[in-house]
């Protein structure tokens, strides 16, 4: 008799992620997997004024001009500006040297910071509805204006890190704001993938997953007896739904607790959301914190905007690609094998994971 008992719900399979099957998961529950060492929870910093914060009000000096502010320069609740110590730049223009094997494109770009919020230690889901619906908007019409300025510039990366380990080295909160020249590698793997799928089956892949995330249930049948072969409940893997945004836990999750936003009816680039939508988007992102919050509290995390490039295919991405917000939390610390193999490790299924969330009382 083994003394240890083993999960009924035990899953161990690699999951191709439909969108990009290179980048596949190890979904492994079994506790011989647990060790993988976890990830540090981010110091709460609840003070809503710090004196000597760069981005607390009263120290507006301290921070370059402002680029943009909401909704006046003098009572603002948003406020943007160009990053101290930025890793794109318009400054210099450098020629681009190759030699050989390595090649360089040069360095051409923009990188701004986002004070999401007067308050210096505010989480996500502690902020107001309406302010959050504001931040979206600021973030659209960056992005606009940044595509506008510069024809070069193909892609605007919106994102933020919270936590140190995650990336930030400012406790105020803050998003961050990258326009490049080039288009981000994942985010071609997307682009190209969705086309193909696209060219193949005539319909966009993340729509077709949206769809299956809000069947309540599939059947399969075996073709040559007709008897039930599996049933799956699809509808485990939503976790918060809104009017025109859903919130969904991907079935093959590279984080424990991802979970991707997306606008229920297609939509390519971030650029078209209408602004009457963005209360929406800010209930359903201000929630889905929500539950990450109650389930994982004050676990770092990273998430950012994935929105079509806007570069010479833009026009013939429109109808494969959807635009859509990742939110990875971090957990844990990838390991050696993750590193080396690429293959993700995911400790937590994604049906559980999701079902967590969804239990949360809001
Ligand atoms: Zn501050
Ligand atoms: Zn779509
Ligand atoms: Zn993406």
């Amino acid at each position: 008799m083994s003394e240890t008992p083993v999960d009924a719900g035990e899953v161990r399979e690699i999951r191709i992620n439909p969108i990009v099957p290179a980048e596949s998961v190890l979904v492994a529950t079994a506790r011989s997997m647990r060790p993988k060492k976890a990830e540090e929870l981010a110091p709460r910093d609840t003070r809503k004024h710090v004196e000597t914060c760069p981005f607390c009000r009263g120290n507006e000096h301290k921070t370059p001009p402002a680029i943009l502010a909401w909704p006046t320069a003098a009572d603002w609740q948003i406020r943007m500006v160009e990053n101290l110590y930025p890793v794109l730049g318009d400054d210099r223009s450098q020629a681009g040297f190759a030699f050989g094997l390595q090649q360089t494109i040069d360095g051409y770009g923009r990188h701004e910071v986002i004070i999401d919020h007067v308050e210096h230690g505010i989480a996500i889901h502690e902020m107001a509805e309406s302010h959050l619906a504001a931040l979206f908007g600021v973030y659209q019409t960056r992005m606009r204006q940044l595509f506008e300025s510069d024809p070069r510039l193909k892609y605007v990366l919106v994102f933020k890190n919270f936590g140190p380990a995650a990336g930030a080295s400012i406790p105020h909160t803050h998003s961050q704001v990258i326009a490049m020249p080039v288009v981000p590698e994942n985010v071609d793997a997307e682009v190209k993938n969705s086309a193909a799928h696209y060219a193949k089956h005539h319909h966009c892949i993340f729509c077709a997953l949206i769809d299956e995330a809000l069947t309540f249930e599939a059947t399969i049948y075996d073709r040559a007896s007709g008897a039930v072969r599996r049933k799956i409940n699809v509808g485990q893997y939503v976790v918060e739904r809104g009017e025109h945004f859903i919130a969904i836990k991907p079935f093959a999750s590279r984080y424990e607790w991802e979970v991707h936003i997306l606008p229920l009816t297609h939509q390519a680039d971030f650029l078209d959301v209408p602004g009457a939508h963005f209360a929406d988007l800010a209930r359903v992102m201000r929630r889905t914190m929500a539950r990450l919050d109650a389930v994982i509290g004050g676990a770092q995390y990273n998430f950012f905007l994935h929105s079509v490039p806007h570069d010479a295919q833009q026009g013939a991405h429109a109808p494969s690609y959807h635009w859509h917000l990742e939110i990875c939390p971090r957990t844990s610390i990838p390991t050696g094998f993750e590193l080396g193999s690429g293959l993700f490790v995911n400790t937590i299924s994604p049906e559980q994971a999701a079902e967590r969330l969804r239990a949360v009382e809001l």
